[in-house]
Formats: C-alpha cells, structure tokens, sequence
C-alpha cells in the first residue's frame, strides 16, 4: 500500500501565488521606481494575506520596451529595481515567512539589445545561430501577430547580416533559437543561477512560441514538446521541488500536452485561460454552465500537475477562447468604450472597475475562482479591489502603483508625481486616497479582510486542491454546485452568477460518512448548514450569492 499524500507535498497543488512587478510595488529610496528595497519591506503584508509563493515579474536588465518582458542580460538586475544581494534578500525574508519565490523565465526571445543579438548581425559569430534566420523573407511573415494592430510582421530585416530574424512578438524582440544547443545550454546555465540563489522555479513566459518550429533552413524536430521535457528533467535533477508555470493559452485538446505523460513530464502548472473567459461570460449572461462547460473540457492534470487560476493578469482580459457573439456580449458589458479594448481580443482593465466596485460581484468572482480545482493566483492590488487608469498607454492601464495609503504617493513613493513612471491612481472612487491598504486594514468589513478570509478559507480546506471533483445539478442554469472529495472531507460550493433570485435544489450524496456540514464561507452567514445536507440540500440564494460549506469524517 502506498503512503497517502500529506497536504504539504506537492505544494504547488495548493499554493495561494501572488504576482508582483517589483517597479509598481513600493519604492524605497525614493526615485520613484518600485525596488526590491520595498519588496522586502511588505513580505509581512504578503504573509498577513496568506501568499504562499511569490511570483516576480521579469526584474533583469532590460530597454523596457515591453515591460521588461524583453531581457538584456538573464544574470543581472535592472540597477532601478537593486542589486542581486536585494534580490536574495527578498528570497530569504520570503522564506522565513513561508513564502517560496517563483520569477519569469522569458527566453523565446531577447531584447536586440542583447549582446547576444548585438553579436548575431556578424554571420561567422557563433551568435549568429542563437536566432531564427531566412535569407528570403518568408511567406508568412504578415501572420501570427501577437500584437494585432500595433506589431505588423514577424519577420524582420537585420542590415548587418542580410537576413530576415524571426520574431514572434515586436520587432526588438527577436526569438531564440532553441534549436541550437547552444542556446539549451545558455538556458540550462540562466536556471540553475536562479536555482542556486533560491527560486522556487520559473513562470515561463510564452511556452507554445517557445517551442514552435518556424526555423525555414533548420533540422524538423521530430517532437517540439522534447524540449519541455527537457528543462523539466534539469529543473527536477537540480532541486527536486522546483516548478514550472506556463503560459500557454492553446486549445483544450492541446493543454495536456504540455503537462506531459501520465505523471506529468513536462510543465507542472499550466494557467486556465479557457475557465478564466468562461467567468466573464457567465457574469455577463448571469448564466453558469459556461463555467461547468471549461471545467468539463478541460483535460484533467496528471497527479503531480495542476490549473493555475485567476481573475486578472498583468496583460488584457483576453477573450480569444470565446466565440464572436459572447466575446460581443462581454465587450458591450465590462468593457464599452473601444479604447478599453486591445488587440481586437481583450479588455485592459482590472475587473473591479468593470463591475464598478460591485462589491456583490467581486466577492462572487474570487469565490469562483478560489473554489475552482486548481491553484489560485493574484496579481498585486487585487487583494484590495485596485481599478486601473485608462489614460494609460496599452497594458500599461493594469500596472498602476500599488496603494499602500492615503498621504500623497500613496504610500508607494515620496518621489513628485511626474517622477513616477506608472502613477498610483488619484481620482475617482478607485483613488488611492479612498481606496488604500491602510484603510482597509482597519475596516474589518473591507474586501481586504474578506479576502485574507477567503485565502484563508481556501489553505484550511485542501480538498479543493487536491480533491476529485463533480459538478451537481441545481436546477437553475445560474447557479454552479460543485463538490471536492479528497481522503474522507467534502467541500461543496454554491453560486449564483445572476444578478437576480436564484432558487436551488442541490441533490447531495450521502457519502464519505463524515460528520456535519459547516458553513465556511459567504455574504451572510448560515449558523447552521441547512441540515439535512446529506440529502436535497433547497435554498434561495440572493443575487451573486455564494456558499461553501465543508466536512471531515474521522481520520
Ligand atoms: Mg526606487
């Protein structure tokens, strides 16, 4: 018989990540730049809310042409963000607490500024292999654009070297080769830095382009997902509990492939973009079976693999998975004026600004995602329901500083305003001057306490990691009941995606021989699940209500 599997292995199942851009956090030496100075300084604030990893946005040295997502040199810090040595530090302070740190590995391209790319434009310079190179500008090169509307080929031509690069994103991002042993081993080296210096492993950035073939004169490999399989057994043979978290927004019959085998060779965590369109739509639609629908569809990870969900990412809401009529229902709804649409594809605003600070919503949209079988991820100011400023250019409107207070900076920086690159935002009732940590630190009705409530709801209750999982019928298209089982405990969560009355009739199995049902978590509070549960379990819920409720048997 084979040990059960303690709650704390596998601890990415379960991992409540929480995801900073280090220049948009806290600033502190005042040249109104976040750093890692100020990162440092709120590893309690992250341990008080109940992160457990931390995942860093790309903080190397960089042109920040593309928020850093073009790197210049994959050793090093940008100088604005610190040193190395703050860098460690932040590892270590986030250790103490707990909290394991993850970062980007952004290695489909570099930026041209890369001594790497600088070196290529010499056709005899070893350099020159480390990119993807046609002599001839290849016939789809006015395909595959990431950036719709602003980027207008993927194909360049390089006037020192004669050639066309090969860049999937912007033209001052040309894509590796990663083709070129070379260059896997420049990759192997960049890993195990980071590894030696403590990360938890690596957000990888672009994972399909990453091994996409588009080499014209290059060998035909005969599997590109070799190569996933191939970071994963180096980063696994170097430390044995690292992770990897992809980006790899495909199809659902493409996901598993990315997982690997059947115990998982390739990517650990992969992010559940189809579930994340599939909230939206039912928020607009007041309709949950587009969420039943993703959670069905989606191929089920292997043991030593898991979904990584959220509400909002650092990028637009992109709505690419969804058919042109409900992404038309979602546009009209959350996102009505065109300039807060981008790339014919997504929406770039935070989601409490489109729902207008509903607080009903918001509860109901991180509950959701929360209770989904996976592991939760939040991007900074989420946490306290932060909006975004739509003055701002392109992806740049959900990077808005952090608001620590209400005195002037809100706390992110005592540099003038005009010195802050992405200001904390001033107006409006998502003005850091109402809307701030602080505050709502002292406001024990504030969203921030209800979502340490929430975070801490989620780690007491690992079924819902862990656990298999069903979907029970409600009788009403705007309710989704879903039950988690795992090792004797039961978790059954309830919720009404409609902005009306609901009433429902949930049909629980009596199984498992647990003990009674608690209230967990919701708007109201229930003192006494409605007993019997371990039968038809009827209630009316109000508009956007949620419950979950939870039981043990003896162990
Ligand atoms: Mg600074």
């Amino acid at each position: 018989m084979t040990a059960r599997l303690a709650a704390s292995d596998l601890w990415w199942k379960n991992a409540i990540v929480y995801c900073v851009d280090v220049d948009s956090f806290l600033d502190s030496n005042g040249d109104g730049v976040g750093d890692f100075g100020g990162l440092a300084r709120r590893i309690d604030h992250l341990a008080a809310l109940g992160v457990t990893c931390l995942w860093l946005q790309p903080f190397y040295p960089s042109p920040d042409r593309d928020n850093g997502y073009d790197v210049t040199d994959y050793y090093g810090v940008d100088s604005q963000y610190g040193s190395l040595g703050e860098v460690v530090e932040v590892i270590r302070a986030a250790r103490e607490h707990g909290i394991r740190v993850i970062a980007d590995l952004v290695v489909n391209h570099t930026s041209v500024d890369h001594p790497w790319f600088q070196a290529a434009g010499d056709r005899e310079s070893p350099f020159h292999g480390f990119y993807v190179w046609a002599d001839e500008r290849p016939a789809d090169a006015d395909t595959g654009m990431i950036f719709p509307g602003v980027q207008e080929s993927t194909w360049s031509y390089d006037k020192r070297a004669e050639r066309w690069y090969m860049h999937r994103f912007m033209p001052h991002q040309p894509d590796l080769n990663i083709n070129n042993p070379r260059v896997r081993d420049e990759i192997h080296k960049v890993m195990g830095f980071w590894l030696e210096l403590g990360l938890s492993g690596f957000r990888v950035d672009a994972v399909p382009f990453l091994i996409e073939q588009r080499d014209p004169d290059g060998p035909q490999v005969k599997d590109p997902h070799d190569y996933l399989r191939d970071i994963r057994a180096f980063l696994s043979r170097r430390r044995g509990d690292a992770v990897l978290l992809a980006e790899a927004n495909e199809p659902a019959e493409l996901l598993a492939n990315y997982f690997g085998d059947e115990q998982g060779d390739q990517m650990h965590l992969l992010f559940d973009f189809i579930g994340n369109q599939a909230l939206y739509l039912a928020l607009v639609r007041g309709d949950a079976r587009p969420i039943a629908k993703a959670m069905g569809t989606l191929p089920p990870p292997p043991p030593t693999g898991q979904y990584a969900r959220f509400v909002r990412n650092h990028d637009e809401l992109s709505l690419d998975k969804l058919t042109a009529s409900e992404r038309e229902d979602v546009f009209a709804a959350f996102a009505p004026d065109p300039d807060m649409r981008l790339y014919e594809r997504g929406i770039r605003r935070r989601f409490p600004s489109m729902v207008d600070g509903d607080r009903a919503r918001m509860e109901l949209a991180y509950s959701l995602m929360f209770s989904m079988p996976g592991t939760p991820v939040l991007f900074y100011g989420e946490e306290i329901g932060m909006g975004d400023d739509q003055s701002l250019d392109a992806r740049h409107a959900v990077r808005t500083a952090m608001q620590w207070s209400a005195e002037p900076g809100a706390g992110f920086s005592h540099a003038p305003r005009p010195a802050i690159p992405r200001p904390p935002i001033e107006r409006g009732p998502f003005g850091y001057r109402r809307l701030n940590v602080e505050q709502q630190r002292d406001d024990p009705g504030s969203f921030l306490n209800w979502m340490e409530r929430l975070i801490r709801t989620r780690r007491e209750w690992p079924e819902v990691g862990w656990g298999e999982w069903r979907i029970h019928r409600a009788g009403n298209d705007a309710v989704l009941a879903h039950q988690f089982d795992w090792q004797g405990g039961q978790v059954l969560a309830i919720h009404n995606v409609a902005g009306t009355r609901a009433r429902v009739g949930v049909r629980v199995p009596d199984e498992g021989g647990g003990g009674p049902w608690k209230h967990l978590l919701g708007p109201r509070r229930i003192r006494r699940a409605p007993e019997p549960l371990d039968g038809l379990l009827e209630a009316e819920l109000g508009p956007y209500e949620y419950h979950w409720f939870g039981r043990r048997g003896a162990v």
